[in-house]
């Protein structure tokens, strides 16, 4: 069972809770990006497993009435083993999310991921995703892949144009992972920026299918400031349990998503929002002194 101090940050573990909990985000106006937790998986067993249960919550997010779409990883749907199997146990997913209306998101993961990443998002958001139109793209709509970018790598500027015609939707992050120096920015104001001009760039150019995924009210200031600017269409995206009191508020008048993990591989990922920040391990610390 998931400790409640986890539970801030994890959905559940089962499918049932992930799916309570985006009722209940529904009712805020916040909508919903689930992931089943896992990665790196060195058998196929456990891949067709989280591809199988991909494929179930899609099923179960189809025949209800929740705003939600499912995100999902490379790595946990193979690429460690081979590209070929990675690439065939997502196309499982997006032809039956497709086939349902249920959007799929392509997490990114670290440098030695992104060629292959880009690849397969291209290849199945050509072929699934349909036109790139303000209703193909719609919150339970039809379907549709979207991939993450990272504005630590340098190598993003190029990706974006490259992903500037392709009919899906791009969610900017400032990345997750500790990249070497001679293809990444470690400095986090070089990161700011970059992440700002890449916003730019995507307004400018993009027809619409931007995600703002970031807690940074800089830099949510600066998307609703091109937004404005440009008109282009974009929705937030932040996770649960980080500055859900922004959720709510910025979810009266944009389009929010909150990405909200479930499953038993909780562990790892519960520590990692604990350890980023200070205020985290105060509320861990908090609540197992019960205060
Ligand atoms: P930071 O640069 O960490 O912080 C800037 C400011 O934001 C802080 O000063 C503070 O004001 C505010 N802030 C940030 N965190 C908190 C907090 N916990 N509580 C209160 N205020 C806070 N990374 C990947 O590499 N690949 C992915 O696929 C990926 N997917 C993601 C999906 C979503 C929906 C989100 C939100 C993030 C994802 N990330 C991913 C993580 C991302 O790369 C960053 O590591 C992470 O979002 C932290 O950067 P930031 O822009 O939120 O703010």
């Amino acid at each position: 069972m998931i400790p409640p101090i986890a539970r801030r940050f994890v959905a559940g573990e089962s499918p049932a809770e992930a799916l309570d909990h985006v009722r209940k985000a529904n009712r805020r106006n916040v909508k919903v990006i689930v992931n089943l937790l896992g990665e790196h998986y060195d058998d196929r067993g456990p891949v067709r497993d989280d591809a199988a249960a991909y494929r179930s919550l899609v099923t179960d997010i189809a025949d209800s009435d929740l705003e939600a779409c499912i995100s999902v990883k490379p790595s946990q749907l193979g690429l460690d083993l081979g590209e070929d199997v990675f690439r065939e146990e997502l196309e499982t997913i997006v032809g039956t999310a497709a086939d349902r209306g249920v959007f799929v998101w392509i997490d990114m993961e670290d440098h030695t991921t992104t060629d292959a990443t880009l690849d397969a998002y291209e290849e199945f958001a050509r072929k699934y995703g349909g036109e790139r139109s303000a209703s193909d793209r719609d919150a339970g709509g039809t379907g549709g892949v979207g991939v993450c970018v990272q504005a630590n790598l340098k190598r993003t500027r190029d990706d974006i144009e490259r992903l500037a015609d392709v009919p899906g939707k791009v969610r900017f992050v400032k990345g997750a992972y500790d990249e070497p120096t001679d293809i990444a920015y470690t400095d986090s104001d070089r990161v700011n920026t970059e992440y700002e001009a890449l916003l730019e760039f995507a307004f400018e150019h993009f027809d619409g299918g931007i995600a703002v995924g970031s807690h940074d009210p800089a830099m949510i200031e600066r998307a609703i400031d091109l937004h404005e600017e440009y008109g282009t269409d974009f929705e937030f995206q932040m996770l649960m349990g980080v500055r859900e009191d922004a959720q709510y508020e910025l979810a009266r008048e944009y389009d929010m998503w909150q990405y909200a993990p479930y499953g038993n591989r909780w562990k790892s990922y519960f520590y990692r929002r604990v350890m980023e920040r200070k205020e985290n391990l105060w509320f861990a610390l908090r609540a197992i002194a019960g205060r």
